[in-house]
């Protein structure tokens, strides 16, 4: 390393964002321009800014599960999105229309370019890299993979969604070959017979996208598609408004919130309309309703309730529900509710033995890929992640009490393992899940990157100068 490379190599900044997904992305732009004197930088181990996880597919096939009109990244701007697309994508967009991911990609990079290229962003760098270790004394330093460090006042956690955890089935392992663990994998797809079968674990938004990808790529054969209650996500509709109903104080228990629920969708279809109007107008009041329930309440949801909230909630593109349901009235997907009782791999397939939910009857499969569709892990003490390991062991976070992500104060800062949140660590994202528990779609985080941007904003004093500009450029290279 020449003694140029090793200063750079240490660059400190004002703020450090890993994970430059939507999430991280948004907060940089935000912060460029609430508070262009700070020094930001973000750093991703993935190919492209802005991209992560939901809109770094490369299939066009899959759509946003959201119209144009509501996927704005910046909440001050409600239109930017659609106007955006209109421009770049095609002027027959309409606020209806659900837009391939890739494009909303392509949306996210350009908005963080733009703010890279622009006055402002001359503070705001992106390195390409994994962050994997923090350390906080005065200043946080955060140490990568290739064994670089960067210095930051503040460091932000915008990593995003974890692999599934690993199924417990009799004769599967994490080395089963016809096994894959993480549906997100590049692989998860490669070399499946035409007219093999797979079986996707999970029938939720990941089944739905595996599914609509092998129909892409002229896939013939069957998938199979379990889960214990075999509930797949129901279809995006155009609905009215229906007016709020949840008032705080609110019902205190799932049991009579679900009572509330139930009546109010009987009204509204009396009235003509749609319990997606219902559940719509839950939205702006999710967080509030989650943290009025007392953490038993909240673990009730959880056991009762969840499976078939995620379904009414996470709803899937009109055009893609439609893919779906003519692959299941073709016979080509097929949806099973119950478990997974034994795996066992044979020279050409793997046989599945599927127990059926009601029945308890027994069937075998045999196909040629199963894959874990069983939703990202959350808790946080099995994430096989060197940083989110690191930041356990050195008691710098800890799990929230229900284990669905970080624990974090209302402004996202992390809570150490006395029980003290922090003055310089935070999280933004689906990590929040505990304390918020709607914190993974677009209009719950661009809010989020827009408060914490502000809350930054306030508290820190601009002093870091990175490196001399000209000097940046090369290490710190901005997003292509
Ligand atoms: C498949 C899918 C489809 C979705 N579709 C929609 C939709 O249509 N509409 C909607 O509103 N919401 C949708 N969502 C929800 C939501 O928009 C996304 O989950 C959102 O992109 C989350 O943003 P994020 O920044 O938290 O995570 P991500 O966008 O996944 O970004 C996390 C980033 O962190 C990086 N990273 C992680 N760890 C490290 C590390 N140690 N060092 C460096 N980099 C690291 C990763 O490379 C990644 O780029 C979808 C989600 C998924 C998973």
């Amino acid at each position: 390393m020449t003694r140029k490379e090793a200063d750079l190599s240490h660059a400190k900044f004002d703020v450090v964002v890993v994970g430059g997904g939507f999430s991280g992305a948004l907060l940089a732009v935000q912060l460029s321009r609430r508070a262009p004197d700070l020094s930001v930088a973000v750093v991703d181990k993935g190919p492209l800014p802005g991209r992560g996880l939901a809109y770094g597919t490369k299939y066009s096939c899959h759509l946003l599960n959201v119209p144009a009109s509501n996927m704005s990244a910046l909440p001050e701007e409600p239109h930017h999105f659609l106007r955006w697309a209109k421009v770049n994508y095609g002027t027959s967009v309409q606020p209806t229309t659900f837009l391939p991911r890739p494009a909303y990609g392509r949306y996210i990079g350009s908005l963080l370019e733009d703010a890279m290229a622009h006055g402002s962003g001359r503070n705001l760098h992106w390195i390409k890299g994994e962050a994997s270790s923090v350390t906080r004394d005065q200043l946080i330093e955060i140490r990568l993979t290739d064994g670089s460090v960067r210095v930051a006042q503040s460091l932000v956690l915008a990593v995003g969604n974890f692999p599934p955890a690993n199924l417990k089935i009799p004769g599967l392992s994490a080395g089963s070959s016809r096994y894959v663990r993480s549906p997100w994998s590049a692989t998860a797809l490669h070399e499946i017979p035409k007219n093999g079968a797979v079986l996707l674990i999970g029938s939720g938004l990941t089944s739905v996208d595996l599914a609509v990808a092998l129909k892409s790529e002229g896939f013939a054969g069957h998938i199979h598609i379990l889960s214990r209650r075999g509930l797949m996500p129901l279809t995006q509709r155009p609905t009215g408004q229906w007016p709020h109903f949840w008032d705080e104080p609110g019902p205190q228990t799932i049991r009579k919130l679900l009572r509330l629920v139930r009546e109010q969708v009987r009204m509204a279809s009396e009235s003509g309309g749609d319990w997606r109007e219902v559940i719509d107008s839950l939205r702006p009041v999710t967080q509030n309703i989650w943290q009025s329930l007392s953490l038993k309440e909240r673990k009730r949801f959880l056991r009762h309730v969840r499976s078939y909230w995620e379904v009414h909630r996470h709803r899937i593109a009109p055009e893609i529900g439609e893919t779906i349901a003519n692959l299941v009235h073709q016979g080509q997907a097929i949806i099973y509710a119950g478990r997974v009782t034994d795996y066992r791999e044979f020279p050409g397939h793997a046989e599945v033995a599927l127990q059926d939910r009601k029945t308890g009857d027994v069937r075998t499969l045999n196909v040629d890929r199963v894959i874990n569709c069983t939703g990202p892990e959350t808790d946080c003490r099995r994430i096989e992640d060197p940083l989110i390991k690191n930041l356990l062991a050195h008691g710098l976070a800890r799990p929230d009490p229900l284990f669905l992500g970080l624990d974090v104060d209302p402004n996202g800062a992390l809570i150490d393992s006395s029980g003290k949140p922090s003055p310089a660590l935070y999280v933004i994202g689906p990590a929040r899940k505990g304390s918020l528990w709607e914190t993974i779609a677009v209009p719950e985080l661009r809010a989020q990157a827009s408060d914490l941007a502000a809350h930054l904003a306030c508290t820190l004093e601009p002093g870091i100068q990175p490196v001399p500009e000209d000097e940046a450029i090369g290490a710190e290279a901005n997003p292509g």
